[in-house]
C-alpha cells in the first residue's frame, strides 16, 4: 500500500533550519497554530547502529518509509550505507543526497526508462524483479548489462504481518523455477527476496518464508549469491509488543545457514519501519471537543494516513503544565479537512479534562507518517525541530542481555 509515492512526499523535512529542545513540551509552550514534527535523530542513530551490528548481514534502509534526507545522513553516519529504492524519484533523491550510497532498486515493477536512467546515471547494479516480462525490461533497460545482481521476488505469506505485501506482488511456487533459471542466465549474481508484510509479529514469518526459499532453490536447481529478507521488521505501537529484534535475526541467521546455496552467498535485509519509526512524534492542537472525539490539526492526509485507513493505534501524550491527573478516557481524532474520511478511531487514551487548545504528542510516527503527509484542503504542515529526549516507545533503548549476541556475527 505505501509504494504509490506522492510527489510531495520526496522532500518535505530538508528545506527547514529545525531547531533543538528538549523535549514535545517546550513545542506545546509555544503555541504553534499548526501541527509541528518533531525528529530525533538519536533515536534513528541508535537504531541503525543495532541493526548494522546485529543483524547477521548486510542492512539496507527501504527509504519508502520515511524520505527525509537528514534522516538518510543520519543512518549513513551510523553505518547504513546500503538503500532500498522504489522509484526514479528516490533513486535521484538518495544518489544527491548520499553521492557514496549504494542503491538497489527493488520495485519489482518498475518502468523501463527508469532503470535506464538507474543503471547509466545513478550507477544502479541491483534489481529486483518477479515475472519474464520484467526481467525483458532490465535487459533492454541496461542493454544487456553483464554485471547485474538480479533479485527474484517469491511470493510469501503475510499471515503473521499487520499489514499483508502478499497480493501484489512476488512469484508464486508454480512459477518461481522458470523465472530463476532465466535471471541466472542474465545474471552476474543473483538473489532471491520476499517481503513477509509490514509489522512482522513474530520471527516464523521470516522461518516460514525461508522455507520457501529453500523450496524455490531445491526446484530450480540454480546457484544462488543472495539472499534478501526483505523488511517487515516491527516497532513498538500501543497493543503491538513485538518480540527483540534478536529472536529474528536468530531465525533468519539460522535459516540462511541451513539453505542450499554457496559458503560465499550474501543475507541482506531491508528494513523500513524499524530503522525510522522512533524517529519522529507530531504535536498538535485540539480545535475542538465533541464528547470523546477530538476535532485536531492533523490527519488523514497529514502524518495521519495508518491512524485512518487501517486503524494504527500510535503511543499519545498530553503536553499540559501542570500535568492532569485526571483520569484517562478512550477518545478518536477527527481530522482537519473537511472529509468524513480524516477521522482515525483509535482509541487513543487521554486525561478526561482535555479540551481546546491543548496540545497533544503522538509518537512513533517516524515511519509511513510524515512521509505520507499531502497539502489536501489546505492543512500540511512544514515545521520540523530537533528533539532530543527519548521517543515515546524504543525497542532500542533496553539490551536484552539474553540470546543472540553469542550467535549474530558479522
Ligand atoms: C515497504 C518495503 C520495505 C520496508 O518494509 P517495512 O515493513 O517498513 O520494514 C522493504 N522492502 C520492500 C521491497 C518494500 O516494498
Amino acid at each position: 500500500m505505501h509504494q504509490h509515492h506522492r510527489a510531495l512526499g520526496l522532500a518535505p523535512l530538508s528545506t527547514v533550519p529545525a531547531d533543538c529542545v528538549a523535549g514535545a513540551i517546550d513545542i506545546a509552550a509555544r503555541h504553534p497554530v499548526q501541527p509541528v514534527t518533531i525528529v530525533r535523530p538519536h533515536a534513528a542513530a541508535r537504531a541503525a547502529r543495532f541493526f548494522t551490528q546485529k543483524f547477521p548481514g548486510r542492512t539496507m534502509y527501504a527509504v519508502k518509509a520515511n524520505p527525509s534526507p537528514e534522516l538518510l545522513r543520519t543512518l549513513y553516519d551510523n553505518g547504513v550505507t546500503t538503500y532500498d529504492v522504489a522509484s526514479i524519484a528516490e533513486v535521484r533523491l538518495v544518489a544527491r543526497t548520499l553521492p557514496q550510497a549504494t542503491l538497489c532498486f527493488m520495485h519489482p515493477v518498475k518502468a523501463e526508462e527508469a532503470i535506464a536512467e538507474a543503471y547509466f546515471t545513478h550507477g544502479v547494479r541491483t534489481f529486483s524483479l518477479d515475472s519474464m516480462e520484467e526481467l525483458a525490461k532490465i535487459v533492454r533497460g541496461t542493454r544487456g548489462a553483464a554485471d547485474l545482481t538480479l533479485c527474484v521476488r517469491l511470493r510469501v505469506s503475510s499471515e503473521h504481518s499487520k499489514l499483508s505485501l502478499a497480493s501484489k506482488f512476488g512469484v508464486a511456487p508454480d512459477e518461481s523455477r522458470e523465472l530463476l533459471l532465466a535471471t541466472r542466465q542474465v545474471a552476474d549474481a543473483l538473489g532471491i527476496c520476499f517481503h513477509v508484510g509490514s509489522q512482522a509479529m513474530t520471527p516464523d514469518a521470516y522461518g516460514n518464508a525461508m522455507e520457501r526459499v529453500r523450496q524455490a532453490i531445491v526446484g530450480a536447481a540454480v546457484t544462488v549469491d543472495v539472499i534478501d529478507v526483505g523488511g517487515g521488521f516491527p516497532s513498538a505501537y500501543p497493543g503491538m509488543t513485538p518480540p527483540p529484534l534478536e529472536r529474528y535475526f536468530e531465525t533468519i541467521h539460522r535459516a540462511f545457514e541451513s539453505l542450499p546455496i554457496s559458503y560465499s552467498a550474501e543475507l541482506w535485509a531491508e528494513p523500513g519501519r524499524a530503522l525510522c519509526a522512533e524517529y519522529s512524534s507530531v504535536v498538535v492542537r485540539v480545535e475542538r471537543r465533541r464528547g470523546e472525539e477530538l476535532y485536531i490539526n492533523d490527519g488523514a492526509y497529514g502524518a495521519l494516513f495508518d491512524a485512518a485507513h487501517i486503524g494504527w493505534r500510535y503511543p499519545v501524550a498530553l503536553l499540559r503544565e501542570p500535568e492532569s491527573n485526571v483520569r484517562d478516557h478512550p477518545f478518536s481524532f477527527w481530522g482537519p479537512t473537511c472529509d468524513d474520511l480524516d477521522h482515525m478511531p483509535g482509541p487513543f487514551p487521554l486525561p478526561a479534562d482535555i479540551t481546546v487548545g491543548d496540545y497533544v504528542e503522538i509518537g512513533m510516527l517516524g515511519a509511513y507518517g510524515s512521509a505520507m503527509r499531502t497539502a489536501f484542503n489546505g492543512f500540511g504542515s512544514d515545521e520540523t525541530v530537533i528533539a532530543t529526549d527519548e521517543p515515546m516507545e524504543s525497542l532500542y533503548t533496553v539490551v536484552e542481555p539474553t540470546v543472540a549476541s553469542n550467535v549474530v556475527k558479522l
